[in-house]
């Protein structure tokens, strides 16, 4: 499996990742083509849990993100979200989240470092990331 993002998106990402002191997170949205992950458009979506170790995402701009995709014919391909001071690697609050939510898991740290995973067969996986 190959995710593909654009540079734009992914700098954008890492951007909010290094000027935030909480986790940031959110969805990635796109095209699935087999094996294959295109992300089209990121959006962000506020931290509910204001914490510097984990994230919820807020519901109610959640489901206006989901909504506002899948107008323009996208849908969820990922969710992202960042880790300060340790490392872009799905923690074992993520791998309940990769359960809950079975696509591409895009993490970063606050020092622009980041990593792509899915869960397959409850083991986590690491998927390339092909940067556009
Ligand atoms: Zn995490």
């Amino acid at each position: 499996m190959m995710m593909v993002i654009r540079r734009e998106d992914l700098k954008r990402i890492i951007k909010a990742a290094e000027n935030s002191r909480i986790e940031i997170c959110s969805m990635l949205f796109g095209r699935r083509n087999g094996e294959r992950i295109e992300v089209e458009e990121v959006r962000f979506v506020p931290n509910r849990l204001n914490s510097a170790t984990a994230f919820e995402m807020e519901p109610v701009e959640m489901v206006e993100a989901i909504d506002l995709a899948e107008e323009r014919g996208l849908e969820v391909v990922g969710i992202f979200h960042s880790h300060l001071k340790c490392p872009p690697r799905p923690s074992g609050g993520d791998l309940k989240g990769m359960r809950l939510w079975p696509v591409v898991w895009l993490v970063v740290d606050e020092k622009g470092n980041y990593g792509a995973f899915v869960l397959e067969k409850d083991k986590i996986r690491e998927v390339g990331v092909e940067v556009v």
